[in-house]
């Protein structure tokens, strides 16, 4: 029996067959709730009402690889230019577990205690690899996650971190057309992604743990050499007196380092981003950075040098996909490469053959 419910025994109960379910309940539904494309110029209406969905739509597009995307994306930015350069950015470092999520959460709401609006945004290049993003994930800032005034939004995956770099350079200016006035720009402290992330803010934050004792060990002089302020972490419990010590190795190793160009020497300070111990310290130490640049004229002369970077950064990165995308030379590239690696001819001899090539390719398409 396939019902054993509609035994005789158990009276004034019944289940019936029941049909199967249709793969759609509604199939004009679907249609219904397809996104509508906006033109260039309503997104840039609703950026400038500050209509978050609509910025996230612009962001995805400025994020696609696709060109018509791209094309749609370079109008909004350029629209929104007028209305962006007022926040100020702030990129966050620290290698993974120094509490850079804890931190970016207590800070942010901070921040928005104070009435602001705050982007928090990542350059994670190791996402390219997983596929998938680990920081500026919303679940990571609980609470700010919550908050109305805060704009998450996790790493760009597609492309080289040059690529990834620059969609997170363009996202910061929609970001500042929607009224957002601080940006955070977080990374992981491993690797090159420091440089991108420093080619875009004006205050470099450098997040350390206190631990091993030789503290300094393992950091590259160049990340220190970035940093605008060195905050030790997790300076809570037992770990204080340990942290006060890393602060003052710090404060040691910086002393070695040439004054920075902006005038400005780097403050070391301990915290705790989970107990919420130092936060106010951290931001009064922001604001007179800000404070002392604007008034000493660096904070402008660093962002005018960090859009003339951006151009010749865009310009090598289209020289260089137009150049490796070029039918001619994805033809002969290889085989040029095996002439190389035989000793046929010389890496020089191969890297003018192949620019010979495409020069003269160009040339023809004309
Ligand atoms: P991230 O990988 O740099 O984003 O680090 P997380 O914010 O995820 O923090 C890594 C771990 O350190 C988590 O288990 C946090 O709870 C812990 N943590 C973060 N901040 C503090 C702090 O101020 N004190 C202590 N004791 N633990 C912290």
């Amino acid at each position: 029996m396939e019902h054993p419910e509609n035994d005789e025994k158990y009276k004034g109960l019944k289940v019936n067959h029941g049909i199967e379910s249709l793969p759609t309940v509604n199939p004009y539904l679907k249609k219904r709730l397809q996104r509508r494309q906006y033109t260039p110029s309503e997104f840039v209406e609703g950026i400038l009402k500050g209509n978050i969905t609509i910025l996230s739509q612009a962001v995805t597009l400025v994020e696609s690889s696709r060109y018509e995307h791209e094309q749609i994306a370079q109008e909004i930015i350029e629209k929104c230019l007028p209305y962006a350069e007022k926040s100020v950015r702030i990129g966050i470092t620290g290698v993974p577990g120094a509490g850079k999520s804890t931190s970016i959460d207590v800070f942010g709401m901070h921040l928005i205690g104070q009435g602001h609006k705050l982007a928090v945004l990542a350059i994670d290049p190791s996402s390219e690899r997983s596929k998938g993003s680990i920081l500026g994930d919303k679940t990571r800032m609980e609470a700010l996650s919550r908050e109305k005034n805060a704009f998450i939004r996790p790493s760009p995956t597609a492309g080289s971190l040059g690529g990834v770099a620059r969609k997170t350079r363009e996202t910061i200016i929609l970001c500042e057309a929607a009224g957002f006035d601080t940006v955070f720009v977080e990374t992981v402290g491993v690797g090159q992604s420091e440089t991108a992330v420093h080619s875009m803010v004006d205050f470099f934050l450098l997040i350390q743990l206190a631990g091993t004792g030789d503290e300094l060990q393992g950091i590259k002089r160049g990340i220190m050499e970035m940093a605008d302020g060195i905050v030790i972490n997790k300076a809570d419990g037992d770990n204080v007196e340990k942290a006060k010590l890393a602060a003052a190795q710090f404060r040691n190793a910086l002393h070695l380092f040439p004054l920075s160009e902006s005038g400005w020497t780097p403050k070391v300070l301990t915290y705790s981003g989970y107990y919420n111990v130092g936060i106010k310290e951290i931001w009064d130490m922001i604001d007179e950075y800000i404070t002392f640049t604007r008034n000493n004229g660096y904070f402008y002369a660093k962002r005018n040098e960090q859009a003339k970077y951006w151009m010749y950064e865009s310009i090598n990165n289209t020289l260089r996909e137009t150049f490796y995308n070029n039918p001619a030379v994805v033809e002969m590239l290889g085989f040029t490469e095996k002439q190389v690696l035989n000793n046929e001819i010389s890496s020089f001899v191969g890297a003018k053959r192949m620019m010979d090539l495409f020069l003269k390719d160009i040339s023809e398409k004309r």
